[in-house]
């Protein structure tokens, strides 16, 4: 069981959409100043920290398109990550509880072996099991209740 290689959104194509202005539902993209901080950024994987410069876009994080690429809302970072998302899970996630969708090579979710994980629970061991079956490509982390886009997991490919 190896550790999963977790990322947030294609970095180049949110540079591309940025330019472009509009998100991938043709909405056009308004960032503003975050005053409170703390929305959970789906491009760094950080929270967000008062005075940023940040934008809710309509995305699809997947790597093809078909009926199960949904589209939904995330939070990024509008000028700039201060730092790359890391390789591995924040730590801040794990205190999240979280829904875990499986993707098959079908391209479509694998219901069967969707999780629901309290905050507290290994997540990182919960998407090593889940990637290790062979069926599935990669596994989102999705919030409980709205059910956005948090990250995407993958085996580590060495
Ligand atoms: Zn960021």
């Amino acid at each position: 069981m190896s550790t999963p290689q977790i990322s947030g959104i294609d970095m180049v194509e949110l540079e591309r959409a940025l330019t472009a202005g509009h998100d991938h539902a043709g909405n056009p993209i308004e960032p503003f100043v975050d005053d409170a901080g703390g929305w959970p950024l789906r491009c760094c994987l950080s929270d967000s920290a008062p005075g940023a410069e940040i934008a809710i876009i309509a995305w699809s994080p997947f790597p093809w398109k078909g009926p199960y690429a949904e589209t939904g809302p995330v939070v990024v970072h509008s000028a700039g990550c201060p730092s790359p998302a890391p390789d591995e899970l924040p730590a801040s996630f794990d205190a999240r509880p979280m829904v875990l969708r499986p993707y098959g090579r079908n391209q479509r979710i694998a219901y069967h072996l969707v999780r629901h994980v309290d905050a507290g629970s290994s997540l990182t061991a919960e998407l090593a099991s889940l990637l290790d079956d062979d069926d599935v490509v990669f596994v989102h982390g999705r919030n409980v209740t709205g059910g956005c886009y948090a990250f995407t997991a993958e085996r580590d490919s060495d």
